[in-house]
């Protein structure tokens, strides 16, 4: 290892433990500079972390960092997996089944668009299990008014779209039997929070949306389980939004469960969209599950069935 490397890594590490290093100029000039230890604060290890990390270093040792992290804390850094709009077969599902086969994946499915072909493919792959994405994932809300599109929010009565909730469950369970869990991705991960009592009566085992979960989202009878880092950029086209902005999200969420600035036990969620994917979005997804299979302080949650608190 270079010298140069040497002190990279070793900058990272204070910035990981929550100290830096500043550089103090004498007054007379004549001195050399000093230099010393100072203990900063989470958050502003975490700013300090990603802006030295964006300048100067490979993202991929930026996660592995993170990882040496939780190992000398003796934690296990927990991931999981979850693909949305998915509505039928083909080679790109067949490519994201095999990505995931020792990941595990919930499978986000429209239940209006999609039929008997996808629920075959499902039962012939064992780490995949069904949850329900909205109903038919049409936006109900006011275009043009800056509050992005909704499906499940109350834009319309709230029996109508709770009648589609049932509907779209029924179809589900139909269609995809015991690869079926009763979990609710919403839509463009939107959800009413009034929705949230009459989604529980009716015995949704729980939901995931995006961002980490807040105090009180999960419960014994109701899970919250959200995603946290989309590696598409969406704005002009869907295309992968780069190594080191999609490492950042997953750098940040286990970053701060590790400082207990989120709720720890919440595993961090990686979000695809396997119709959407560009080349580049498959090899660096591929190559995160080597990243994270080869750490030994980080492991995927393949029972996802026990992520949201269901038995087999
Ligand atoms: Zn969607």
């Amino acid at each position: 290892m270079t010298s140069a490397r040497t002190s990279r890594v070793g900058v990272r590490a204070l910035l990981a433990a929550g100290w830096t290093i500043v550089a103090q100029r004498p007054i007379d000039a004549v001195k050399p500079v000093q230099y010393r230890l100072v203990r900063i604060g989470p958050t502003w290890s975490m700013i300090a972390f990603r802006f030295f990390n964006s300048a100067i270093m490979d993202p991929w040792h930026t996660l592995n960092t993170e990882l040496d992290a939780w190992s000398a804390c003796g934690k296990a850094a927990t991931l999981w997996w979850r693909d949305d709009d998915a509505v039928a077969p083909g080679p790109i599902l067949d490519r994201l089944f095999a990505a995931t086969e020792t990941t595990g994946l919930l499978l986000a499915v429209i239940p209006a668009n999609t039929g008997p072909t996808l629920a075959s493919a499902v039962a012939d792959a064992a780490h995949v299990v069904v949850a329900q994405h909205g109903y038919s994932h049409t936006n109900h809300a006011a275009r043009g008014q800056g509050l992005g599109a909704w499906e499940l929010g109350l834009h319309r009565a709230e029996q109508a779209v709770l009648d589609d909730l049932d509907a779209g469950r029924l179809r589900l369970e139909a269609l995809f039997r015991d690869d079926f869990i009763p979990v609710i991705v919403p839509p463009w991960n939107r959800l009413d929070p009034a929705l949230l009592a009459p989604i529980k009566a009716r015995g949704f085992a729980g939901v995931s949306r995006f961002g980490p979960r807040a105090a009180g989202d999960h419960c014994a009878d109701f899970a919250t389980v959200n995603s946290h880092c989309d590696l598409i950029r969406w704005k002009t086209g869907a295309t992968f939004k780069g190594e080191q902005k999609t490492i950042n999200q997953l750098v940040e969420h286990l970053h701060a469960r590790r400082n207990g600035t989120v709720d720890t036990s919440e595993p961090t969620g990686f979000l695809t969209h396997h119709i959407d994917m560009d080349e580049e979005g498959w090899l660096f997804s591929e190559q995160l599950v080597q990243c994270i299979n080869r750490h030994p302080a980080a492991h995927w949650c393949d029972d996802v069935r026990s992520v949201f608190g269901i038995n087999a």
